[in-house]
């Protein structure tokens, strides 16, 4: 029999290891039944995330400064609408090749790969498509023939308001441009699409956030983010500013954290010694989670990513995560030394996109045909990884 003591003790040790096991963010200490977030990342269906993948192709490669981009950000605000996402605003800006080129990284060695890692083993063939005589499809090889114009652009975002928190934010990015006289599926098809599934998800009736969650679809980050600068130029300063005073309302809550997806689906391994490239998923397909050592909000940054790998281990069905420390190249890099900030790719994008992992990177076959479900199915392990963290991280429960 158990002396009180003895009982006391049991149930001090018992809170002490529940509570261990927490930080170390190994398990989830509540039920499955319990836990919100996990009936929240079970509303992503692969049909609905491939459909949208698929909604998106209809407008080629969606290259900024044309008709078939513009088309494509109405499309994506109605969707939003749709979802019931609101606060549904564009951010405008102007943009010219002939313009200043900002940073896509931190600066690195010569011999580095972007970002700051090491290049390893075998390395095949990178580049931009400029040539549209290499899409066979003549019927997509016209709808890419505009081409861009200097000017007006404009990208969407809608918001997820806090219950309790409404003035400070996540931002959830994916850049719906793209290059390269194909479809842009999967650059960036794949994680516009996560974006606008996650804003479906959070945005249903019965969903409760305590903070505030923003879903922003930037445009020209093919010509070198300059839709995320533009966004952070414009709206930094307003962070936190109740507008009108007394309304409860924030146009620009205060930024918690950016996590950005791009290059979602396609994890077939490193080339082989001529340069190509399976044409199967490999098995040990991971989603690569990149924070940026040389940022100036580093530490905040990791701990998000670790945040994200915990709630991959948690919720996403089929494929684990792996953190580095190398993000480039990416709609975050403009957020980097200002709030914590993170990508999540299919590859890490220095050493291994870099290094030619992936054949449609820009490329005519970027096609949603080019795609099977052990692809798709990546990128909706990215969508659960990242649903299951910001649904934490948000406090997000079920209104019964
Ligand atoms: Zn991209």
């Amino acid at each position: 029999m158990f002396s009180s003591a003895a009982r006391i003790a049991t149930v001090f040790l018992f809170v002490a290891v529940a509570q261990l096991t927490w930080a170390a963010g190994e398990s989830d200490p509540k039920s499955a039944d319990a836990d919100p977030v996990k009936a929240l990342v079970g509303r992503l269906e692969l049909e609905k995330y491939k459909a949208t993948i698929k909604g998106l192709t209809k407008f080629g490669d969606r290259r900024q400064g044309t008709d078939r981009n513009r088309a494509a950000v109405d499309w994506i605000e109605a969707q939003l609408k749709s979802y019931g996402c609101s606060g549904i605003s564009r951010v405008k800006y102007s943009y010219s090749p002939e313009g200043a080129r900002r940073p896509s990284g931190p600066p690195v060695a010569r011999d580095a790969a972007q970002g700051g890692a090491r290049f390893r083993g075998a390395r095949g063939p990178t580049g931009v498509n400029d040539n549209s005589a290499l899409q066979p499809d003549a019927k997509l090889r016209q709808l890419d023939s505009q081409s861009s114009q200097p000017g007006e652009r404009e990208e969407v975002y809608c918001t997820k308001v806090g219950s309790v928190h409404p003035d400070e934010m996540y931002i959830v990015g994916g850049h719906m441009d793209g290059i390269g006289w194909g479809e842009a599926a999967n650059d960036d098809g794949s994680g516009t699409a996560l974006v606008m599934e996650l804003a479906r998800v959070f945005s249903s009736p019965d969903v409760k956030t305590e903070r505030s969650i923003r879903f922003a679809l930037w445009n020209n980050e093919e010509t070198g983010l300059n839709g995320a600068y533009a966004y952070v130029d414009q709206r930094a300063a307003l962070q936190g500013k109740e507008e009108p005073a007394g309304s409860g309302r924030y146009p620009e809550p205060k930024w918690l954290g950016m996590i950005q997806h791009d290059m979602m689906m396609f994890d077939h391994g490193m080339p082989r010694s001529d340069g190509s490239v399976s044409k199967q998923q490999r098995p040990e397909a991971d989603v690569n989670i990149e924070f940026q050592s040389l940022s100036k909000q580093v530490e905040g940054a990791q701990k998000l990513a670790w945040a994200f790998m915990a709630a991959n281990e948690s919720y996403a069905t089929d494929y684990p995560a792996a953190v580095g420390p190398h993000m480039t190249n990416t709609d975050s890099t403009p957020f980097m030394d200002l709030v914590p900030a993170i990508s999540l790719r299919e590859n890490e994008r220095g050493r291994e996109i870099g290094a030619g992992w992936d054949p449609q990177w820009h490329q005519p076959t970027d096609l949603y045909a080019t795609y099977n479900d052990d692809d798709f199915r990546l990128g909706l392990n990215a969508a659960q990884t990242t649903l299951g963290a910001i649904g934490r991280l948000s406090g997000a429960s079920l209104i019964r």
